[in-house]
């Protein structure tokens, strides 16, 4: 089977591009409703120090663009195989093309050459004058409901220059800003981000080290802090946050982890807002792009009735708490 080998940076390297002038940037989406208020363009930066087991997202999890590989466009030609440098491609056994991943540079040549587009780069280094034009043509669209920029991932910790520069330009032409964090990264990164941000989502994943590290591949130390932190922070800026918990089944919705995420939320300081968002599998098929295994496959979203108990448990402690994100439609459909 092909092996996947995708690179981390370390913990606290958080600033990819190091001035913030530029960055990579996975995809600039229009029209989005999920991602705070009113109608908003949400800028998916990439690089992800998490590998969340369940993670929708596969696509943004390394920094650099990912060539992606799209099986059902194939119409195998073989044209990639002679023209990568890296000679990454070997034909099978049963004569299918396969990639040695340890071996692919993600110089994009195999994607000039396809026919058919089979291959794809996905994800580019844009500067935050470009960005913010993109910004500027939505901007129109802001006007109903406090619409505005959300900037997402990946995380955008690892890119946290850049993420700084695209939300101060946005502050400062008083355009709604809005973040999704895993908290996973400096303070004084996350700090300078929050300056700029109207309103933040920081997901918690788990509320215990051992068992975060075996989900996500780090340790939640670092994330609680900077919790804590943002709330104290938001609550001195008069800053909106919410903290959401993607339920994953069997994984981390027990109620010993329940009842550790609505003490740690009662002891922040501003009694902040719980969206529980529903596991799901829209991200599966990007994984098959990657050349990537997907580990959850037999794990079902939770059911309706599992949510609405759940919101009634963090009730029951004095918390805030509600359905969120587009995948709810599915479960409550
Ligand atoms: S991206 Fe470059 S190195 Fe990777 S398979 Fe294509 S041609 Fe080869
Ligand atoms: S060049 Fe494109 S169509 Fe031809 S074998 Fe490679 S991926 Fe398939």
């Amino acid at each position: 089977m092909e092996k996947e080998i995708h690179s981390m940076k370390p913990a606290g390297i958080n600033s990819y591009g190091q001035s913030g002038g530029q960055g990579t940037v996975f995809n600039a989406t229009k029209y989005m409703l999920e991602d705070g208020p009113g109608i908003r363009t949400v800028v998916f930066l990439k690089g992800c120090p998490l590998r969340c087991l369940w993670c929708s997202s596969p696509l943004c999890q390394t920094t650099e663009p990912s060539l992606v590989y799209l099986k059902y466009k194939c119409a195998s030609c073989e044209a990639c195989l002679p023209a990568c440098p890296q000679q990454a491609f070997f034909l099978d056994k049963e004569g299918k093309i396969g990639r040695n991943f340890e071996r692919c540079t993600n110089c994009g040549i195999c994607t000039k050459v396809c026919p058919v587009g089979a291959r794809e780069m996905r994800g580019s280094t844009m500067t935050v004058e470009e960005v913010l034009a993109k910004v500027e043509k939505d901007r129109i669209f802001y006007r109903r409901g406090s619409g505005g920029v959300t900037l997402s991932g990946g995380e955008i910790l690892m890119q946290a220059a850049f993420a700084t520069n695209i939300l101060q330009r946005c502050w400062d032409k008083l355009i709604h800003t809005a973040i999704e964090t895993c908290a996973f990264g400096g303070w004084e990164d996350l700090r300078a981000i929050l300056t700029y941000t109207n309103l933040a989502f920081i997901d918690i994943k788990h509320s215990d080290p051992f068992l975060h590290k075996k989900l996500t591949g780090r340790s939640n130390r670092q994330i609680l802090d900077n919790i804590r932190k943002a709330a104290a922070y938001c609550l001195e800026l008069k800053r909106h946050l919410i903290l959401r918990l993607a339920v994953v089944p069997g994984m981390n919705d027990s109620r010993e982890n329940l009842r550790d995420i609505a003490l740690l939320l009662k002891d922040l300081p501003g009694g902040w807002e719980l969206n529980l968002l529903p596991y799901h599998k829209y991200g599966v098929s990007k994984y098959d792009w990657l050349g990537m295994e997907y580990k959850l496959v037999d794990v079902e979203p939770p059911s309706r009735d599992q949510l609405l108990e759940m919101v009634q448990y963090f009730e029951s402690f004095g918390i805030l708490c509600s359905l969120g994100g587009a995948e709810i439609r599915s479960v409550v459909a």
